[in-house]
């Protein structure tokens, strides 16, 4: 099943995309994709009610916008430096265990809404991942019961403000959670639509030209080692993301470096989990 929200900013209503492309609003089943949805069984009861009722669901025009596809969960947990090319165009080693830092869930938006260059910056950077939605309280999960604890997966650009990030003093969380930074979307797939989240091809272009193409293949830590390794330091709850870190070709790598300038696109995609497609504009306030 993939799982959309749709509609105006704040008003989104939840929805399903079928395998054609169409797109059903199923607000009549009652329930928001949130923690409470995740966490009880929400996904077996949506498909059930779905199998009854998906005749009379009205249909959603595909001009509409999207949401990200679920309620703003508790955190947001990102891995960083998880692909050993791109620890090395960021000049930092190979970590020996994950890295992890939050971004705040204020920066979700939906997949296709812009990306705001943040006030004063010079370096808003791209960065595609494939981010894991979980399903199920995990607290010291271990590896072979990790993917019990996991919904489904959703492409993510984790949008970073280098300067920000690594010039100033501290946490990278400053560089992470500016407004607009994390688009998520255009769905979430469960589970098993995703054969292996640890093999799939992944991809963003800015302006059209092709900048980071890989595979989930290459990570440093694969899905089940991250999901069991944060949750010996926390607990996740249903809904809350995780960010699998991204591959070689960030604005950071390039020489000289490259960063968004208003009117930019950036488009992303990951195997079986759609596209999305961002403009960059200025800040204005
Ligand atoms: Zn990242």
């Amino acid at each position: 099943m993939k799982l959309i929200r749709f509609g105006e900013v704040g008003k989104e209503k939840p929805g399903v995309q079928l395998e054609n492309g169409k797109r059903l609003d199923v607000s009549a089943f009652g329930r928001d994709f949130d923690e409470d949805f995740f966490g009880t069984d929400g996904l077996e009861q949506l498909a059930a009610w779905l199998k009854d009722n998906e005749g009379s669901c009205p249909v959603v025009g595909q001009e509409v916008r999207l949401g990200a596809p679920l309620v703003r969960p508790s955190k947001i947990v990102c891995v960083g430096l998880n692909y050993a090319k791109h620890a090395a165009e960021s000049g930092m080693a190979v970590p020996k265990e994950p890295v992890l830092f939050f971004k705040a869930t204020s920066a979700i938006v939906g997949p296709n809404d812009d990306v705001i260059i943040p006030k004063g910056s010079e370096k808003t950077d791209w960065e595609v991942e494939l981010a894991v939605v979980i399903g199920k309280k995990a607290s010291y999960v271990s590896k072979e019961d990790a993917m019990d604890h996991v919904a489904g997966y959703v492409l993510h650009n984790d949008y970073s403000e280098r300067e920000f990030q690594i010039e100033r003093e501290g946490q990278w969380v400053k560089g992470k959670s500016c407004d607009t930074f994390a688009p998520l979307g255009p769905f979430i797939a469960t589970k098993d639509e995703i054969k292996d989240p640890n093999n799939l091809h992944l991809w963003l272009k800015l302006n059209g030209e092709t900048v980071q193409d890989s595979s989930t293949s290459d990570f440093i830590f694969n899905v089940q080692e991250v999901v069991s390794y944060i949750s010996q330091f926390m607990t996740l709850l249903p809904g809350d993301i995780i960010s699998t870190g991204t591959p070689f070709g960030v604005g950071l790598g390039f020489n000289p470096p490259k960063y968004l300038k208003p009117g930019d696109v950036v488009e992303l995609g990951i195997e079986g989990l759609g596209t999305s497609k961002q403009t960059a504009k200025a800040y204005q306030g």
